[in-house]
């Protein structure tokens, strides 16, 4: 199936970027803002599969084109109340920016963000076959929420489970939703932003690989998601193709077993011994860029290196989403020190660790290259 696809700029400059987002499944048309109103029906009627649109509309308008001066939320709330009066027709709009306007858009009192199912950054060209796939993951999974509704008695099909593996999903929160909306958006928003861009039910290959305390850059790592996968843990629900995910409890329920104990009972050398007893293969053992050692526990991946960490090498983030389903974010220790979350507006340290990070900013929590390490205790634990 081809769809139509509308990529919609000021700038006349961006209409050859309909022709490099294309895709099998989008056919894109450049189109530049219009008044607001009929131009938002148009796009509406013409029944798209995706629209991206830049963040700001209104830098190369004149005094007399007030009236198609707007920004890309505008339009977006426009296009999203019009899906929602009906909820029949539906589709992605995706945020296309340039890094620091969407930095600023991003700040975490903003919610506007949450009108578009995906940001490309302008600067991330060379990622374009990249993007591309997500964009066809998210007109692919637009289309399947369409023709799933309502969604109160498919949740096992939206997630790619069946009747043996409903517990995975046994959360209010998803059943709760999937009895009050039928409108496409709102799903698709909370699996996007709730499940596969998040840890927390799901987790991303780099978390599978600190939980086998395993280092990320080997070509041999992929005997472990190889069997994962033949065990069903990998996502294969709605948007699946944007991101590969894993089911949390199917990977630590096997890893458990691989391991003969409770996971976090072993360190990463452990681990990785342990796991080469089972696949054959020498892993090389993940290493802590904080202690410098592979004997520890790694629990999570830094938001920002996405190297491994734990929670006594790490802070919190300050989340404006949480709850059951949604992992609060953690920043490493050496990620503070070099001061790389200092321009991070979207990964604030939450207040509560703040005595740590300044601790750590002054050197009297240390790594183990500055001579010595950080206690064994969680105590920021939370
Ligand atoms: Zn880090």
């Amino acid at each position: 199936m081809v769809m139509r696809a509308f990529l919609i700029d000021d700038d006349d400059g961006a209409a050859n970027s309909a022709q490099i987002f294309s895709t099998e499944m989008l056919t894109f048309e450049f189109k530049k803002p219009e008044t607001l109103e009929s131009f938002a029906k148009e796009l509406f009627c013409a029944k798209p599969g995706m629209i991206v649109v830049d963040y700001r509309l209104d830098e190369r308008v004149g005094d007399k084109d007030q009236a198609v001066s707007y920004k890309a939320s505008t339009l977006a709330q426009y296009l999203r109340d019009l899906a929602g009066d009906g909820g029949s027709e539906d589709f992605p709009i995706v945020l296309h920016s340039a890094e620091e306007k969407i930095r600023e858009y991003f700040h975490p009192e903003k919610t506007a963000h949450d009108l578009f199912d995906h940001i490309i950054k302008k600067s991330s060209r060379k990622d374009v076959d990249e993007e591309k796939r997500k964009l066809d993951a998210l007109a692919d999974g637009y289309v399947r929420l369409l023709e799933l509704r309502p969604y109160n008695d498919k949740l096992l099909v939206i997630f790619g489970l069946d009747k043996q593996r409903a517990h995975l999903i046994d959360h209010q929160e998803i059943h709760d939703l999937a009895a009050t909306t039928t409108i496409p958006h709102i799903f698709a928003r909370f699996i996007l932003k709730r499940l596969i861009s998040r840890n927390g039910i799901l987790v991303d290959d780099l978390t599978v690989l600190a939980r086998c305390g395993v280092n990320a850059n080997d070509d041999g790592n992929q005997r472990i998601f190889d069997e994962l996968q033949r065990l069903g843990a990998n996502y294969t629900g709605v948007f699946s193709g944007f991101r590969s995910m894993w089911w949390r409890l199917t990977v630590e329920i096997a890893l458990e077993e691989w391991l003969g104990g409770v996971v976090n009972s072993f360190s990463a050398q452990e681990r990785a011994a342990a796991l080469k007893q089972k696949f054959g293969y020498d892993f090389k053992p993940a290493k802590s860029a904080w202690s410098n050692s592979s004997n520890e526990r790694f629990t999570h991946v830094c938001s920002i290196c996405e190297r491994p960490t734990l929670v006594a090498h790490s802070v919190a983030v300050h989340e404006r989403l949480s709850g059951p389903l949604i992992e609060r974010r953690r920043i490493c220790f050496n990620c503070i020190q070099e001061d790389r979350h200092m321009d991070r507006i979207d990964l604030r340290i939450d207040a509560l660790d703040k005595p740590v990070e300044d601790a750590v900013r002054k050197g009297t929590i240390q790594g183990e290259q500055s001579g010595g390490t950080y206690g064994e205790g969680d105590g920021n634990c939370r």
